[in-house]
């Protein structure tokens, strides 16, 4: 079996393409302690052996007709992004894993980015030469104008640091289009407004001869939040905001035939959001 998850979503196909996956999304998550974890009955494949929840680094790939689109770009290599460890100065076989699904960098057209925070734009550049330059060299990146009119003006030094390694070297490169956050960015393809974790942040929305999947950005970080829409997220920009954006979210795509595909959910991955009690669960 290969070890890239894909789905069907009518003549649209997505593949997942894996950075790492790891347990530790308490920085995150604080309420997603084991203990409580433990009382969620269908969390076993997004949790380890020890019940800690685990969070996953990937692309989502969707090829609709003669299009590639990446849908986030990881963390990167070489990059500088103490304190957190697993992340900085990286230097895994992404782009190798992503040629071998298919998808050599010089065959991707689009460069789709939920948000512009670090796990989702890092491949956007790679080193050559001492410089960043775009890893996916005929692609246009396509952000939100309102994403990166936040960023690009803050004077968080951690978000100072992706701006200027993974973001603005595309700028320089003339290759960003910025965009509303309903952008259409293929048939059947579009940006689905989801703002809270970030000021301009998107989910994508993919429909194809009837058939409905949605990748979530960081909207949602781990299917627990399904069952415990309550749980804050540290990461999240205006949270109450992020609140009401995921609670909007689930009750939209509850017991619909809707594929939610989660950008950081290990193990399967994705599945579809089912009421259970006055929550939900990810039926997989
Ligand atoms: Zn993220």
């Amino acid at each position: 079996m290969s070890r890239f998850l894909t789905w069907q979503v009518g003549d649209v196909r997505i593949t997942r393409v894996q950075e790492f996956e790891a347990p530790g999304i308490g920085f995150l998550l604080p309420d997603a302690t084991r203990e409580n974890l433990a009382e969620i009955d269908w969390i076993v494949p997004f949790v380890n052996e020890q019940g800690d929840a685990v969070g996953s680094v990937h692309s989502l790939i969707v090829e609709v007709a003669e299009r590639r689109i990446v849908v986030d770009t990881c963390i990167g290599n070489g990059k500088d992004r103490l304190p957190f460890k697993l992340w900085h100065q990286r230097q895994g076989p992404f782009l190798d894993d992503l040629a071998e699904a298919g998808f050599p960098v010089e065959s991707i057209d689009t460069v789709a980015c939920t948000h512009l925070h670090t796990d989702h734009v890092g491949w956007n550049t790679r080193l050559v030469g001492g410089k960043w330059v775009p890893t996916f060299a005929n692609a246009r990146t396509i952000v939100t104008r309102a994403e990166w009119e936040h960023w690009s003006a803050s004077d968080v030094g951690a978000m100072k640091t992706v701006i200027e390694d993974s973001v603005r070297p595309l700028f320089d490169a003339g290759r960003v289009d910025l965009v509303e956050p309903t952008h259409q960015l293929a048939d059947g393809v579009v940006f689905e407004p989801t703002p809270g974790h970030s000021p301009g942040h998107v989910a994508v929305r993919i429909e194809s001869r009837g058939e409905r999947a949605v990748i979530t950005g960081d909207l949602v970080h781990h299917p627990a939040q399904l069952a415990r829409p309550g749980w804050r997220n540290h990461a999240d920009h205006d949270a109450a905001r992020a609140d009401r954006t995921r609670r909007e979210f689930m009750a939209r795509y509850a017991d619909t035939p809707t594929l939610i595909i989660g950008t950081h959910f290990s193990g399967p991955t994705a599945g579809h959001v089912v009421k259970d009690r006055d929550a939900y669960r990810l039926r997989v």
